[in-house]
């Protein structure tokens, strides 16, 4: 039994289960391992934050339900304010969903491989993860969907589109039979949702039973900031302001996020950048002696041959380059993920790659 420092005190034993999820930060000039934007906010973001920081009350705590902000989300999708809940980036979003739905003698379903949070944060919360497999391609198999849905009756289904680490959106009809099937909530997390043509937000509807989890950490540069956000029914919208720390999101924060959907334009031509960046990388892989998936997200997995995958990583490392080691996640064997960055990062990474593999 772990206990805590020099105390008696034990600590959970479920801990001891729960593997952390983390990519080393290594100090390298080409950092393509955790899917950020390549770039920094677009120019007047930062002066137009800077003018509003000087003008907050301080002393006051900040507006509790983040009325602005979930306001302008509001805007931005179509849908009423009370259909939207923010929160410290998507990850916390995910954890106050659990929080509220999920715990003891409950169930969640997910599909691996699939971005590993959802399990991680399930388990933290006490909540069972019952696993389907993915299809050789990484798709959904729709009989080994209504295996586990009628086995696990889960209260939450998780999706993810595009699906991290393995790269591809959902089609909208296997959203909506998964939806159909789906005994409790259906979670889309859409972190990777501005890539992709499809989206599952007309499917949040305030009374309906899918919710769909974005994030600022990508396509709005401010993964610093930490704000992602759900769109989701109007009840559990309340359930999430209930289990959320009172004041959990700081006046900076609601302001940055605020003053970021001012940008949505020059955000929506690095989207393009991105995507079409994304296109020269996996064209270029494609002539390397590696296996890649295609993707709908900012990054792309890929398998070399014949070489061991920690090897490569390391070998990357060496020539200042880092993407993420996935080999050792459920599935993935023998896999590496490489983020889209800068025209040069990309150039730099096909550069190194070609030396490691050739
Ligand atoms: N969902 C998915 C699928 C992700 O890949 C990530 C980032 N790795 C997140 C959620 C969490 O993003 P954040 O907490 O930065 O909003």
């Amino acid at each position: 039994m772990r206990t805590v420092g020099g105390s008696k005190v034990p600590l959970r034993a479920d801990l001891a289960l729960i593997e952390g999820y983390h990519s080393p930060q290594v100090d390298v000039a080409v950092r393509l391992n955790t899917n950020e934007a390549p770039l920094p906010p677009p120019e007047g973001f930062v002066e137009a934050l800077a003018e509003e920081i000087r003008s907050l009350p301080f002393h006051r705590y900040p507006d509790r339900s983040a009325k602005a902000l979930r306001a302008a989300l509001a805007d931005l999708h179509g849908v009423g304010a009370e259909q939207v809940f923010c929160a410290n980036g998507s990850n916390e979003v995910l954890q106050c969903l659990l929080l509220a739905v999920g715990g003891p003698g409950r169930r969640v379903a997910l599909f691996e491989p699939t971005y590993q949070l959802h399990a991680h944060i399930a388990r933290i919360t006490g909540t069972e993860v019952v696993v389907g497999r993915r299809d050789e391609q990484f798709g959904l198999d729709m009989d080994e969907v209504a295996r586990v849905l009628a086995a696990a009756e889960p209260v939450v289904t998780f999706l993810c589109s595009p699906n991290n680490p393995t790269g591809r959106a959902e089609p909208a009809d296997v959203v909506g039979r998964v939806v159909e099937m789906a005994p409790g909530l259906v979670v889309v997390d859409e972190a990777y949702g501005q890539f992709a043509r499809d989206t599952a937000l007309p499917l949040a509807r305030p009374e309906g039973n899918v919710v769909v989890v974005r994030t600022f950490s990508k396509t709005w540069s401010m993964a610093a900031a930490r704000l992602g956000y759900a769109v989701g029914p109007v009840a559990l919208v309340e359930a999430l302001h209930d289990v959320a720390l009172p004041y959990h999101l700081d006046a900076m924060k609601q302001a940055a996020g605020r003053i970021a959907l001012r940008f949505r334009t020059e955000m929506e031509a690095r989207i393009a950048g991105i995507v079409e960046e994304r296109g020269r990388l996996a064209a270029a892989l494609a002539n390397l002696p590696v296996e890649v998936w295609p993707s709908d997200a900012n990054f792309i997995l890929f398998r070399p041959a014949h070489r061991d995958a920690a090897d490569v990583w390391l070998e990357l490392v060496e020539r200042s380059v880092l993407v993420r080691d996935c080999s050792t996640w459920p599935g993935l064997d023998g896999c590496l993920r490489v983020t889209v960055g800068t025209p040069a990062e990309n150039t730099a990474f096909l550069a190194a790659l070609g030396e490691v593999l050739t």
